[in-house]
């Protein structure tokens, strides 16, 4: 691994975490042919982590979700759950996966559709009447239940996918791309489901492109390039190794002199830009600011995205 490592475990809502992590995965390795996909992936995930799985096209994160879900045979490497070599009754008990492409049947109904996933899971009777009731209020599909997929929306349909990955009460959940190709309605409609399970404790692994998404959303990030984590971490400990601040101060600029441009620092009222590197220090900058004659209004507080994190780390990491 070429970038940092997590300091301490964080776990839902910054709780304790003790024993075992959820997720352990060690130098896996997979090759199609020649092809390498992963090239030694390290991975650990805690109890209630909201991991983000980033990185170029064919970085080797499909791969991964595939592995660890046992679609995928891996070469080499090992994959534990809660400190047990991983098997195909604890996938069943313990994980779901939404995978990229919608694992939908166009002409069974929505209600149909929860139901022979839960058969497939292995729920009894009970079970599955009572979760596939749940599933249908998560993915907020109760009134098209009677509906066949054929006539879902494609926002509709990725909820589906997601609720099939639920029946279980996983304690893990591997998304890929959940939100890909959905309207910002059903996008918060999927965010705030998803939410509702990391609350619970469910720990998410999570594929995607969207950066925003991952910065709303997740605590952590690991970014994947040409099948290696080139850095992994949270997502603040990740903008600080690719050496950003955390905010880009811009001052109006109504009384800055030629030569003051693209000056910086907080000694210069009238520098146009002033980096705040960290978010405790972010009032400090701005009281500074204020008693220097600066008007805090007119001052536009600009958060590094990570975006700009993740496309400074994926240049240092490939070396580009
Ligand atoms: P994307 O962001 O485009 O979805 P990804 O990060 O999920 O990409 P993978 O789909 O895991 O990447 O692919 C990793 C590498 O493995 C790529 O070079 C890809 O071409 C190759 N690969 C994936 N599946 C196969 C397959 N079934 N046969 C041969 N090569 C494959």
């Amino acid at each position: 691994m070429i970038g940092h490592a997590r300091p301490t475990s964080r776990g839902a809502k910054g709780m304790h975490v003790t024993g075992p992590p959820t997720l352990a995965i060690r130098q896996l390795v997979k090759k199609y042919h020649q092809r390498v996909a992963l090239a030694g992936v390290d991975l650990t995930i805690e109890r209630g982590d909201w991991m983000a799985l980033v990185g170029p096209n064919g970085a080797g994160k499909t791969t991964l979700l595939r592995s660890v879900i046992g679609l995928i045979r891996p070469d080499e490497g090992s994959i534990e759950f809660e400190g047990r070599a991983i098997d195909p009754s604890i996938r069943r008990a313990s994980m779901g996966y939404a995978p990229q492409d919608n694992a939908l049947h166009e002409t069974l109904t929505t209600r149909e559709h929860l139901t022979y996933f839960s058969k497939l899971l292995g729920l009894d009777h009970a079970t599955r009447r009572k979760r596939v009731e749940e599933a249908l209020e998560f993915v907020q599909l109760k009134d098209r239940q009677h509906d066949l997929v054929k006539g879902l929306s494609g926002g509709m349909k990725r909820r589906l996918n997601i609720g099939c990955a639920v029946l279980n009460h996983p304690r893990i959940l591997l998304l890929d791309e959940p939100t890909t190709g959905v309207d910002p309605l059903s996008r918060a409609a999927i965010w705030s489901m998803l939410r509702q399970l990391r609350e619970e404790g469910t720990a998410i692994l999570h594929a995607t492109h969207r950066l925003d998404e991952v910065e709303f959303l997740c605590d952590a990030a690991t970014i994947l390039g040409e099948g290696r984590v080139l850095y992994e971490g949270a997502l603040d400990e990740l903008r600080r190794v690719a050496g950003l601040p955390a905010y880009v101060l811009k001052l109006p600029v109504s009384g800055a002199s030629a030569s003051d441009e693209g000056a910086e620092g907080q000694g210069n009222p009238n520098a146009r830009t002033i980096e705040v590197q960290d978010t405790p220090e972010l009032p400090e900058a701005i009281a500074t600011l204020a008693s220097q004659g600066v008007d805090p209004a007119q001052v536009r507080v600009c958060p590094t995205s990570f975006e700009t994190v993740f496309q400074a780390l994926v240049k240092s990491g490939s070396g580009t």
